[in-house]
């Protein structure tokens, strides 16, 4: 299996190859030179492996053998071992037709933990088989940022720099980054917003010198490798509900467009998936995109969903690539003049196949908090980003009443406690493992958002770890 880029200007690589590399040496994002496939025989076939073997079987498909499933498998058994929840994630009815997919029963109570406490021991795997080390540079709205960090602290072989925006994220988010305190980890507050961050990690991956003399790597939501671990938790909740033989629908709580990206490819890889609903807060550029062919950049506001909030969702760039028929020149000129521009110019026939799969919903705070409180009353918690996906499926569901809705259920109650409090009065509680988060010291550094104290920061860290 090989990868290319989606701007076309970048050598193929092997899953290997972008596992270490996150970003194309173009700009643009690696996506598999061709969409592995599965029978409706196939399919059945998964029904009821244990998670850890069902991801294995579809990671493989997307590792040509290096790794191969046997060596994927105990590794991935290894990986969710650290889940507080034996299904690692359970699917949850809430009415007849609604169900939510527990996500967050991780280490750091989102769902970025289903991919993160994998590419771990990957790292591990291939750096060791290969004498490499690298530095892992990411930023986070709040969420990725701690994902990371649990799954890579004292690693050997790995150094992490992960750039927060100052104050935008929730106490908690901040403190699951802040106090670990392992050597190879450390925390940039960045004085900017996370679309901030997110261009200075960009502009240091475009950085050809820096990025070789560090051996830059990332695990943002543009590494291949997490996109490919979050696939099976949609594989796995849509045989339960009787897929092949049935189709069902996604409910995604949406930021960088990665978790929902992950759902389309389940699709594309033939999992009957009837209709993929995207579901953000005020930052609505999804649901403008969707609704009237307008992807015009706003500035970011802050919510209560501040893992959604996000202007310019990076994982967008692969699902463009294909609506544009894989056309990577077309799709290097888009994203060109998104950036130039601030709108982003998509073809009406290109707009129009994106409209028939996917489905925009946008909320406010206070809609959010009335959510939160509609389904305390029924007797569920959910977090901030979960109930704009279950008021995502209330709204727009697939007309085929038959049509099941499953919502990405995408962080623990806990982790938003102020909007959970405000909504129901409740204070959720942490699972035992976290119960004494805020009593722990933190560690991070402040810096402006400029590319050159940051660098130098990088460069700092990575050698203090190497001497
Ligand atoms: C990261 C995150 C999202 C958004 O996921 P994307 O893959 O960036 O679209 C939604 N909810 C929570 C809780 C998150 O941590």
């Amino acid at each position: 299996m090989r990868y290319i880029s989606t701007r076309g200007d970048a050598p193929s690589r092997d899953f290997e190859g972008v596992l270490l590399a996150g970003l194309a040496e173009d700009g643009g994002l690696f996506v598999p030179e061709s969409w592995p496939v599965l029978t409706s025989a196939e399919w059945r076939a998964l029904r009821g492996l244990p998670y850890p073997d069902l991801a294995a079987r579809i990671l493989s498909l997307f590792t040509g053998g290096q790794p191969d499933e046997a060596v994927l498998r105990p590794m991935l058994r290894q990986a969710y071992a650290s889940f507080g929840h034996p299904a690692i994630a359970p699917l949850v009815q809430l009415d007849t037709r609604v169900h939510a997919l527990e996500l967050f029963h991780g280490p750091t109570l989102a769902f970025k933990d289903m991919a993160m406490q994998a590419l771990g021991p990957l790292f591990d795997h291939v750096l060791t088989r290969r004498g490499e080390r690298v530095t892992v540079v990411g930023a986070t709205s709040g969420d990725t940022g701690s994902a990371a960090i649990e799954a890579l602290r004292d690693r050997a072989a790995v150094d992490v720099v992960i750039l927060h925006p100052e104050g935008r994220t929730s106490v908690v988010q901040r403190r699951q980054m802040t106090t670990v305190l392992s050597p190879n980890i450390a925390n940039l507050a960045i004085q900017g917003s996370f679309d901030d961050c997110q261009d200075l990690v960009k502009e240091m991956f475009s950085d050809a010198p820096f990025r070789a003399e560090m051996h830059l790597s990332a695990v943002n939501s543009i590494n291949w490798a997490r996109i490919a671990l979050q696939i099976p938790y949609y594989v796995a909740s849509a045989l339960a509900l009787g897929a092949p033989d049935r189709e069902v629908a996604f409910a995604v709580p949406t930021g960088n467009f990665g978790n929902v990206l992950a759902a389309w490819a389940a699709r594309r890889m033939g999992l009957p998936i009837a209709q993929l609903l995207i579901a953000s807060n005020r930052n609505d550029i999804l649901t403008r995109f969707l609704s009237s062919n307008d992807m015009t950049m706003r500035s970011v506001e802050p919510s209560f969903s501040p893992s959604m909030d996000i202007q310019v969702s990076s994982n967008f760039e692969r699902l463009l690539f294909e609506l544009l028929g894989r056309d990577p020149a077309a799709t290097a000129d888009t994203m060109r003049r998104f950036r130039a521009e601030g709108r982003m110019p998509v073809p009406d026939a290109a707009w129009r196949s994106a409209t028939q799969v996917f489905r925009g919903f946008a909320l406010d705070d206070a809609g959010t908090l009335a959510e939160i409180r509609r389904l305390h009353g029924q007797g569920y918690l959910a977090d901030p980003h979960t109930a704009i996906g279950t008021a995502a499926a209330m709204a727009s569901p697939p007309s085929d009443p038959a049509i099941p809705i499953v919502v990405a259920a995408t962080a623990h109650p806990a982790k938003f406690p102020d909007a959970v409090r405000q909504a129901t009065g409740i204070e959720a509680p942490l699972p035992s493992r976290l119960a004494d988060l805020y009593d722990r010291p933190e560690r991070f550094t402040r810096l402006p958002a400029d590319l050159g104290q940051i660098e130098a920061f990088v460069r700092r860290h990575t050698l203090r770890n190497v001497a």
